[in-house]
């Protein structure tokens, strides 16, 4: 016979039949599998922590996006924020669905290129080109989103040495009721910087303008800001078209769909609050096709989207490794998992879930990882059940950011494992291990 599972007693508030602000209280949620994989066994052979992504959540994410904008739109084209999450396993998927390559670095360039991305088809953003950059990227015909004035002169001056062409764009940045402005990319629309960029590029015989871009914000929840910002790079478009009777190729509103994370401080959780891609499709397409543009020289719709596509396709599976008390009598629980691992915990209110039913009982709890260093909070305040020592949990919604802007801090980083479409699972990233650290380094004391 089984002994009956020990639980701690606990003193609580009886909420019973009281709404709370979500309505009646809920069950506590469960992920026991991914993909249809149960996590403990995901956990077995690959360790934990171990970050897991799914191609299906990423291919389905990425058809109802497409989706959403073709039957607005008749011409869209996304290209996949490669700084989002650039493994190339991921940038892959993003490619085969007919994604193009949206890049920041000389370094981002260069892994789309590697990964069979033709030049034509990928957009090189980013205040920082170096002279060999443009080279590479004038060389692959690539479209260079020009960032400001400095970099327009440097061009002008490569594009003479090699007597070639660039195909060029410029980044605009303007006011879109989103504050603070992001109005440090880019060229200003409201003072006319943007247009006196236009003009300048309009005058050297070396570049062609094919393009107008922006790129709000991030995370923005307001379709009305896209509206405004379609708006402004329209009149943009008709400008160039009128003063020059040149017809630009495209329309590029950038990223900055909101994924369905909640931030921290919001009053409801982000799944009831994200627009979805239908929204910010809708404010986009009409406020482009009641534009003046007239509809046989609309231009391509580019979309640079990042954590909206990728967001809700990646978990990390992490193990529970102490409970402990404060002083002040607050639980707290460590796991195996840290702020290293987890960027977005500093501006998300991360969902941290059990895989398997521990109890019904929930208590108000901070859940630290495991570094020796006091910022390591993965959730500040979050409403669990008593989990012991070994318990398996899952965090949600980790696919954006923290797969690129993660840190080597005090472990290694841990195995990333796709699990494809028919269920079976890869390794995409190896785990780090001591000897593939030290490769990087030379010590002249040894
Ligand atoms: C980061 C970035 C994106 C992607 O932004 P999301 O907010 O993740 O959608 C797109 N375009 C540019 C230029 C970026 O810098």
């Amino acid at each position: 016979m089984e002994t009956l599972k020990y639980e701690k007693p606990l003193i609580s508030k009886i909420t019973a039949g009281i709404p709370n602000k979500f309505g009646l209280p809920v069950k506590q949620k469960i992920i026991s599998e991914i993909d249809g994989l149960p996590v403990s066994e995901l956990i077995e052979k690959y360790d934990s922590p171990t970050f897991i992504i799914s191609e299906k959540t990423i291919r389905t994410t990425y058809q109802e996006a497409r989706r959403a904008f073709e039957t607005r739109y008749p011409k869209v084209q996304f290209a996949w924020s490669y700084k989002t999450n650039y493994l190339d396993a991921v940038c892959s998927i993003f490619h085969n669905e007919g994604a193009w390559a949206e890049v920041v670095s000389g370094f981002e360039f260069q892994k789309a290129l590697s990964l069979g991305v033709h030049g034509s088809q990928i957009l090189f953003n980013g205040p920082e080109k170096s002279a060999e950059d443009l080279t590479l990227a004038i060389n692959h015909n690539a479209c260079i989103h020009i960032d400001h004035f400095d970099e327009l002169y440097l061009l002008i001056q490569i594009t003479r040495k090699i007597n070639k062409k660039a195909r060029v764009a410029i980044r605009v940045n303007m006011d879109t009721g989103i504050y603070p402005m992001w109005d440090r990319f880019g060229f200003n629309y409201e003072n006319g910087e943007a247009w006196n960029a236009i003009n300048r590029i309009m005058l050297d015989e070396n570049l062609d303008l094919i393009g107008l871009h922006t790129h709000i914000g991030t995370y923005i929840m307001s379709t009305s800001a896209y509206a405004i910002a379609a708006t402004k790079l329209s009149n943009l478009f008709m400008a160039t078209s009128r003063k020059f009777d040149h017809w630009l190729k495209y329309i590029d509103l950038g990223g900055g769909f909101a994924s369905k994370n909640t931030l921290k401080g919001a009053y409801m959780p982000g799944t009831e609050t994200c627009p979805s891609f239908d929204d910010y499709a809708e404010a986009i397409s009409n406020a482009i096709i009641s534009s003046e543009i007239p509809h046989e020289h609309l231009p391509v719709l580019f979309l640079e989207t990042g954590r909206a596509l990728i967001d809700d396709a990646g978990y990390l599976l992490t193990t529970v490794l102490a409970n402990k008390r404060s002083t002040t009598g607050r639980r707290t629980m460590v796991i195996d998992a840290g702020v290293n691992l987890l960027f977005t915990s500093f501006w998300y209110n991360l969902g941290v879930y059990p895989s398997m039913d521990i109890s019904e009982y929930v208590e108000d709890t901070t859940i630290y990882g495991p570094l020796c260093m006091n910022i390591d909070v993965v959730r500040e305040a979050i409403n669990f059940p008593q989990a012991k020592v070994g318990d398996q949990l899952v965090i949600e919604r980790v696919g954006a950011y923290n797969m690129t802007q993660w840190m080597q801090f005090i472990t290694y980083r841990p195995n990333v494992v796709l699990i494809d479409l028919e269920g079976k699972t890869h390794i995409i990233r190896k785990k780090e291990e001591l000897e593939s650290l030290q490769s990087f380094e030379i010590n002249p004391k040894k």
